[in-house]
C-alpha cells in the first residue's frame, strides 16, 4: 500500500489505465455525455449501498444526511460538480476502486477499443461503459473528495489531470459520501449548461431512485416503474428503463412484467437482452436481476433469484415478503427467495414459449444469442419439460444447416412404430450427411437431430426423455428397435431382402478373419444391419456413451486413450462380397489383409477420429500400385 496513510502522495497510474486515458482524452469527441451517466450511476450505487447498511441496522457516518445526488454547474469556474451522500470510500478503497476500469477484462476491452474505428469507439464505450474514467473525456482535471460511511472514517481527496499520475491527500473534514469536481476542458463547456445536463439525465438516468438536484432544485420524479400497472406504461418507458438499468444503449429484445400475490407478493420486471456479451470477459457469468424489498434496493445481480442458465436476464424483483434488514448471507438460504425463484423461472419459461409460438423470428434471435447459456438448463430437473420445449436443433429433415426445429416438431413427424428420438453429433452439416451411421435412418425415412455443439450431447444425456420418448444417440441404438419401421421406398421390413444375399455363416468367418487382422484396434467385427451404402462403420461397443461424448472427454483429457470400437461390415456391399470370395479361396491372402487395414482407416477417418493419418499413406500407395498393374492388365485384355 503506497504511503503511510497520513500524508499527500503521488502515484503513477497502471499502464492499462494510462492507455485508456489517452484514448479517452484524445480520440473521442462524440458521445462524451456518457460521463454524466457513469458518474450518476456510480453515485446511485453508492447510495444503494449506504441505504442498505442503514436499513440493516449498521451505524453509519452522518446518519441525518438524506440519500441524494446533487449536481452544481458553474460556467464561470468551468466546473461540473456531482455530490452524493452514499457509501463513500476509504483511502484504500480510493486506491483500489478508482484504479480499476469498467469491471474486469480491461485488457480485452482496451484491445477492442483500440482496434475499433473512430465511429465505433463511442458506441463501444456506450455499450460497456468505461466507468469513472470517462470523466476525462470532458475534464482536464478531476478531484474526488470522499468520506466513507464507516463510523469515524477519515476524509480523503484524489486528484489527477489524467496524464499519468494522481495524488492522494488527507482532508480535514467532509460529509459522508463522495464529491467529484470536474474541471471542464475548453471544448467541453456545454457540460456546465443546465439545459444540456437536464437533457442528458432525462435520456440516461431518469429512473435513478434517489433525488437528483441540479443547482439546488430537484429535477427527477422518482418512480419504481415495476410497481406500476402495465396499462399505465408505454413501450418507450420500458425501453428507457432497460437502458438505464442495464447501462446500455441497446434496446431489449423482449420483456416480462407481472405482479403476483401468492405464494409471494412481488412485482417483477425482467428484460431479455438483444446481444449476449458474455463472450467478452466484462460480464463474466454475472447475473442481471436485482432484488428490492418494498422499493429499497437490496442487491444488484442476485444469483439466488434465477438459475445460472437464465443469468442473462436483466431487471428487478421487488417483494413485500422479506424484511428490509435482511442480511446478504441469509438471503442465500432464504425460503422466500427460493419461492420467488421458482415462480420467476416458470414465468420466464412461459414467456419464452409464447415468444417461440407467436414471435418465431424473435425467438430465433434469442436462440442465436443465448442458446449456449440456455442449454445449461438441462440440469433444471423441475422444469425439464419446459426447457426441452424451448430447445432447437438442426435435423436431417432440414434443408440447410441454419434451419432449426424443436422436439415437438420432431415428434409430430415420428414414424408410426418409432419409439425414440434419435440424434447424432458431428462437426458440421456436410460431415453429418456423409455419416454411414445415418444410412439406415435415411432408408427408413426416420428423422435424426443433428448436433454440432459439444454441450448438446450433455443436454441429451441429461434429459434422457422428452414427453415420454427416449432420446438416443444413433450409435447406441439397439437396431431391433428399428425393425418394425418400414423401409421408406419398398414399404417392407429389411430382413426379407437382406438374408437372400448374405450367407451369414460364411460372412461370420470373414468377420473373424478381419478381427484377426485388426487385433486390438477393434473390440469386435460383426455383420451390420444399419449400413446400406458404406462397406464398414465403427460403432461403440458398450452402448453406454456415444462416440461423440467420448471424443469430448478425450478433448478434455488428452491423455485418456480413446477406447477401441467395434467394426460393422456391410455384407451387401460389392467390396465386402469380393473380400468374401478372396477369403473363401485363401483366408490368408495378403491382399485381403491390406484392404482390411485400409478399410479400417477409412472408417476411423469417417468417424472424425484419425490420430495418425500418416499410417494410411504407405498402405494406400501399395494398393494404388497394385491396382495400376491390374488396370494395365485389363486394358491389354480389352484391346486384344
Ligand atoms: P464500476 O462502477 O463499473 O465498478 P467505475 O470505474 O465507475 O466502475 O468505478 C469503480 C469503483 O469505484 C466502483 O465500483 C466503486 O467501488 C467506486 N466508486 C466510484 N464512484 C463512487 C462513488 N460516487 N461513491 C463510492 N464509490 C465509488
Amino acid at each position: 500500500m503506497p504511503g503511510t496513510g497520513t500524508e499527500t502522495i503521488t502515484q503513477e497510474f497502471k499502464a492499462e489505465i494510462k492507455q485508456l486515458l489517452d484514448i479517452l482524452a484524445h480520440s473521442l469527441y462524440t458521445n462524451r455525455e456518457v460521463f454524466v451517466r457513469e458518474l450518476i450511476s456510480n453515485a446511485a450505487d453508492a447510495l444503494y449501498k449506504v441505504r442498505f447498511e442503514s436499513v440493516s441496522g449498521k451505524e453509519i457516518q452522518d446518519p441525518e444526511l438524506p440519500f441524494e445526488i446533487s449536481i452544481k454547474l458553474d460556467k464561470d469556474q468551468k466546473l461540473f460538480t456531482i455530490t452524493d451522500t452514499g457509501i463513500g470510500m476509504t483511502r484504500e478503497e480510493l486506491i483500489s476502486n478508482i484504479g480499476t476500469i469498467a469491471r474486469s477484462g480491461t485488457a480485452s476491452f482496451l484491445k477492442e477499443l483500440k482496434e475499433s474505428s473512430q465511429q465505433e469507439k463511442p458506441d463501444l464505450i456506450g455499450k460497456f461503459g468505461v466507468g469513472f474514467y470517462s470523466v476525462f473525456m470532458a475534464g482536464h482535471k478531476v478531484r474526488i473528495i470522499t468520506r466513507s460511511a464507516q463510523k469515524d472514517a477519515e476524509a480523503w481527496s484524489w486528484e489527477s489531470d489524467g496524464s499519468g499520475t494522481y495524488t492522494l491527500t488527507p482532508e480535514t473534514s467532509a460529509p459522508r459520501g463522495t464529491k467529484i469536481e470536474v474541471h471542464l476542458r475548453e471544448d467541453a463547456l456545454e457540460f456546465a449548461d443546465k439545459f444540456r445536463i437536464e437533457n442528458i439525465i432525462r435520456k440516461y438516468s431518469n429512473f435513478v431512485p434517489f433525488p437528483i438536484k441540479i443547482d439546488g432544485e430537484q429535477f427527477n420524479k422518482i418512480s419504481a416503474i415495476w410497481r406500476e400497472p402495465k396499462s399505465a406504461l408505454k413501450p418507450e418507458q420500458y425501453i428507457e428503463f432497460y437502458k438505464f438499468h442495464a447501462n446500455t444503449e441497446e434496446e431489449p429484445l423482449s420483456y416480462l412484467h407481472f405482479s403476483a400475490d401468492a405464494p409471494i407478493q412481488m412485482n417483477v420486471l425482467v428484460f431479455f437482452p438483444k446481444t449476449n456479451y458474455e463472450w467478452t470477459s466484462y460480464a463474466n457469468r454475472e447475473h442481471g436481476v436485482s432484488l428490492f424489498v418494498r422499493r429499497v434496493h437490496i442487491q444488484t445481480g442476485m444469483k439466488e433469484l434465477l438459475p445460472d442458465y437464465l443469468r442473462f436476464l436483466k431487471g428487478v424483483v421487488d417483494t413485500e415478503d422479506l424484511p428490509l434488514n435482511i442480511s446478504r448471507e441469509t438471503l442465500q438460504e432464504n425460503a422466500v427467495v427460493f419461492k420467488i425463484k421458482t415462480l420467476l423461472v416458470k414465468r420466464v419459461l412461459t414467456h419464452l414459449k409464447e415468444m417461440a409460438e407467436k414471435e418465431k423470428d424473435k425467438y430465433l434471435e434469442f436462440w442465436k444469442q443465448f442458446a449456449r447459456i440456455f442449454k445449461e438448463g438441462y440440469i433444471d430437473f423441475t422444469n425439464r419439460e419446459q426447457v426441452g420445449e424451448l430447445l432447437r436443433f438442426n435435423s436431417s429433415s432440414c434443408t440447410s444447416p441454419d434451419e432449426l426445429i424443436s422436439f415437438d416438431d420432431y415428434i409430430s413427424r415420428m414414424k408410426e412404430a418409432q419409439k425414440s428420438i434419435y440424434y447424432l453429433s458431428a462437426s458440421g452439416y456436410e460431415a453429418m450427411k456423409q455419416n454411414p451411421l445415418l444410412e439406415i435412418y435415411k432408408q427408413k425415412g426416420i428423422e435424426v437431430l443433428y448436433l454440432y455443439d459439444p454441450i448438446d450431447e450433455f443436454v441429451m444425456t441429461g434429459l434422457q426423455t422428452f414427453k415420454e420418448k427416449t432420446i438416443q444417440s444413433v450409435d447406441q441404438v439397439d437396431l431391433k428397435e428399428l425393425e418394425e419401421i418400414k423401409d421408406e421406398k419398398t414399404g417392407t421390413t429389411p430382413e426379407s431382402t437382406e438374408a437372400e444375399k448374405v450367407d451369414v455363416r460364411e460372412m461370420d468367418k470373414l468377420c473373424r478373419r478381419i478381427k484377426d487382422i485388426l487385433g486390438d484396434k477393434v473390440t469386435d467385427v460383426r455383420i451390420s444391419q444399419r449400413l446400406t451404402e458404406s462397406p464398414v462403420v465403427l460403432i461403440n461397443p458398450d452402448g453406454t456413451m456415444s462416440g461423440q461424448m467420448k471424443k469430448i472427454l478425450h478433448l478434455v483429457n488428452q491423455s485418456a486413450e480413446l477406447p477401441p470400437q467395434a467394426l460393422e461390415v456391410n455384407g451387401k456391399h460389392p467390396l465386402i462380397q469380393n473380400l468374401q470370395k478372396i477369403y473363401n479361396s485363401n483366408p490368408n491372402d495378403s491382399y485381403l489383409t491390406q484392404v482390411v487395414e485400409q478399410l479400417y482407416f477409412t472408417a476411423l477417418m469417417q468417424d472424425g477420429y484419425m490420430a495418425e493419418p500418416y499410417k494410411m499413406v504407405n498402405g494406400i500407395r501399395e494398393l494404388l500400385k497394385e491396382s495400376s498393374h491390374w488396370y494395365l492388365e485389363r486394358n491389354k485384355q480389352d484391346n486384344q
